[in-house]
């Protein structure tokens, strides 16, 4: 069986590195904020060409906390309107909730599944105050449309840039192209951890200052607490985990889009509906390769006959969720609903080999 992701085999290929890493990290018997998380943020500056990195615990706090923050400072109120993709991963929308805040779910362009310019635009109302835009399955959104557009409507713009990172429009990575950023480093993302991680990025250094004190309890100085905080910190074992897994991550993209190329150019199956390649390679990252098949259930059992493990990203929409029955009940999202009853997902991480990339095509195409 072709696995869809294989962890331990992504992490093999650094074990002797990783080791020495975690070996370094328990003889300095110093476990959290210290040399690794500083060293850490300084090397995904440099990578990201940002201003500042700051290392949090995972990408649902290093969300949450950028709402947080924009509350801390006043420019944003509990109770404000935030714009986010109807069809994103539910961590968007609980990052947005769980700082209390109001989701405004906006329907994606169909062929990039992120949210567009048209689609944001039509979404205004005087309550929207910010938008949380993501750059799913890997993509880049927009941002070169909708950072002017946010900038021009005094919109605070935060990217979840959880599945794509070194994505990039012209050179420029999401991460610089809003107010701030969140990562995820879960261990399936692109960029992963041996276990939680996350980081936020930012132009801003007051802001950057402000992220810090919030991700330790909102203090500065230890015992002097400015603001009620919580404890979101990257730890020292992760940031050297994370450290290591940096200097291969362009490398590990670079193979995601030569499967992603191959998938393109050998699948043809009319039951099978293949996700656009955009013109400019480094758009994407490919950390997902979804298709869409109106029998899904039937593709993924005819895979798993031919060997290939596939998934579902994702099998319920973030309103259809039980969670969030109060607020979202009533609400109708067609091509999102269509969106999650389609799409499939086919295993596209940088270590399967040539042959297995084969048996995936041939696969699809004996559908
Ligand atoms: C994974 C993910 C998150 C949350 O990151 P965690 O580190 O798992 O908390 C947020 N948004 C998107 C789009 C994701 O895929």
């Amino acid at each position: 069986m072709i696995p869809f992701l294989d962890i331990k085999a992504i992490n093999s290929r650094y074990r002797d590195d990783l080791v020495e890493a975690a070996r370094r990290v328990i003889d300095s018997g110093w476990y959290v904020l210290g040399n690794e998380v500083k060293a850490f943020e300084s090397e995904f500056n440099s990578w990201c060409k940002t201003n500042h990195t700051i290392g949090i615990s995972n990408g649902l706090a290093a969300l949450r906390l950028v709402f947080e923050a924009w509350i801390e400072q006043g420019k944003l109120e509990r109770g404000d309107s935030v714009i986010v993709p109807a069809n994103t991963y539910i961590a968007s929308v609980l990052a947005i909730t769980a700082a209390g805040l109001k989701p405004v779910l906006v329907e994606p362009d169909e062929d990039t599944y992120n949210l567009s310019l048209k689609g944001v635009r039509s979404a205004m109302t005087s309550e929207i105050k910010a938008v949380l835009v993501v750059h799913l399955y890997g993509r880049i959104a927009p941002m070169d449309q909708l950072a002017p557009f946010c900038s021009e409507n005094n919109l605070l713009l935060l990217e979840d840039a959880a599945q794509s990172h070194g994505a990039a429009i012209a050179g420029k990575a999401c991460g610089v192209w809003g107010d701030a950023a969140g990562f995820s480093f879960y261990p399936g993302k692109n960029l992963g951890a041996l276990g939680d991680g996350g980081a936020i990025t930012c132009q801003d250094e007051e802001f950057a200052k402000l992220i810090k004190a919030l991700r330790n309890y909102g203090s500065h100085r230890k015992y002097e607490n400015i603001y009620q905080g919580s404890n979101e910190r990257l730890d020292e074992m992760q940031a050297a985990m994370l450290r290591v897994k940096l200097q291969y991550l362009n490398e590990d993209s670079n193979l995601r889009r030569d499967i992603a190329d191959q998938y393109c150019r050998q699948i043809s199956n009319d039951k099978i509906r293949l996700p656009i390649i955009p013109a400019d390679r480094d758009e994407h990252v490919w950390h997902l390769f979804v298709v869409r098949s109106k029998m899904r259930d039937e593709f993924i059992e005819h895979m798993s006959k031919n060997g290939v493990q596939c998934m579902i990203h994702y099998p319920i929409a973030p309103h259809k969720q039980l969670a969030y029955q109060t607020e979202f009940a009533s609400l109708s999202f067609p091509l999102t609903e269509r969106i999650h009853e389609e799409v499939v997902s086919l295993p596209i991480s940088p270590t399967i080999s040539k042959d297995e990339v084969n048996t995936v095509v041939a696969a699809v195409n004996s559908f």
